[in-house]
């Protein structure tokens, strides 16, 4: 296969000044693989990172984010056994140092070496390198290979995919018949809804305040959608479940107000999985969780392996979040790709750029 030498790749030379430039196309170290990036998703963290940088990200002037991405092998290391070149894959994020007590255990995704390359971790797009580029260096243990019938675009939504299910993973997942709020109708929140229905729960009810949302939702399978700036979500759950909540909340909005909340529109004995990015501190009427014997969790993006979960169920059509794909871009329009994705332009959801 001809490699060229350099490439195009979207470089953050300064924080909110991103460009594409022309960089070395990278070596592959041991157990690593290259591959050609084909699509990548912009995802609610980029614009932070891009805006305000990452704790222990490579130096500006080198740094690619990028970590929702899909491509093909196009090289491997002399030590890969796992793939061929050829193979397409969907890459997930997070690498553990793969020697710490976490990772032993098989928490990689809150490796206790997180950001030490020099112990083997890796974050694409976060501590490391990632997809906004032509080539990508990616370890094999990064990598899940795609069945044909799950294209390259597709294909970048098995990241978000996997943390929902890790978040489920993490609560205990959906046990058939349930009553599911899912709060936020934003990628994760959709996706939240779209897999509580398909793992068997009786109702899902989505809440929100944008109705183009909400309806990307309904069509996702939510029973029920309840717009907060026209009704009060706990009191309508409330009302639905008979004075006596939902059997689970996923709170996907990142704002205090709906995180509150919760834990006034769960049943006793019920849970709540926090699955939003939370910028500021949210005050939390801990005493229910106490008195009404509260189970309360959190996913760190897609762990244990669950992204594999999801590509099974994505390539017989279970899982299709097609319709959370609303705008593609080239590598070299990224910022208007960007501008799209912050500002909503266009009702934009899922925002794929192709390198
Ligand atoms: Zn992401
Ligand atoms: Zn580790």
């Amino acid at each position: 296969m001809n490699i060229p030498k350099t490439m195009k790749a979207a470089v953050l030379f300064d924080l909110g000044d991103l460009r594409v430039v022309e960089v070395p196309v990278p070596e592959v170290g041991h157990g690593e693989t290259l591959v050609k990036v084909a699509s990548v998703a912009i995802c609610g963290s980029d614009p932070g990172i891009i805006a305000n940088g990452w704790k222990g990200y490579p130096v500006l002037g080198e740094f690619i984010p990028g970590h929702e991405f899909t491509g093909t092998v196009v090289r491997i290391a002399p030590d890969v056994v796992e793939l061929q070149v050829g193979d397409r894959v969907a890459v997930e994020p997070h690498k553990g140092c793969g020697r710490c007590e976490n990772c032993l255990r098989g928490y990689y995704t809150t490796c206790l070496n997180y950001g030490k390359a020099e112990l083997g971790h890796r974050h694409y797009g976060f501590s490391s390198n990632g997809g906004y580029a032509e080539y990508a260096a990616c370890h094999v243990n990064t990598l899940h290979k795609l069945p044909d019938n799950i294209d390259f675009e597709h294909g970048t939504m098995l990241t978000g995919a996997g943390t929902v299910l890790y978040g489920y993973e993490r609560i205990g997942w959906v046990v058939p018949g349930e009553t599911i709020v899912v709060t936020g109708p934003g990628a994760i929140g959709l996706m939240s809804a779209h897999l509580a229905k398909l793992m068997g729960a009786g109702r899902v009810i989505l809440t929100g305040t944008r109705e183009e949302r909400l309806a990307v939702g309904r069509g996702l399978g939510s029973d029920i959608t309840i717009n907060a700036r026209e009704e009060n979500p706990v009191e309508r759950v409330m009302e639905l479940t008979h004075g006596i909540g939902a059997d689970m909340i996923v709170e996907c909005t990142g704002q205090p107000q709906p995180a509150a909340e919760a834990l006034h529109m769960v049943r006793k004995d019920g849970r709540i999985s926090y699955n939003g990015i939370y910028h500021e501190s949210v005050t939390l009427q801990l005493d229910r969780v106490v008195q009404w014997n509260l189970k309360i969790t959190g996913p760190k993006a897609e762990g244990m392996w669950n992204l594999s979960r999801a590509i099974p169920l994505m390539s017989d059509g279970r899982i299709n979040l097609r319709s959370l794909i609303t705008h593609t871009f080239s590598l070299d329009d990224i910022n208007e790709a960007f501008d799209t994705f912050t500002k909503r332009k266009g009702n934009a959801i899922k925002v794929i750029v192709k390198p």
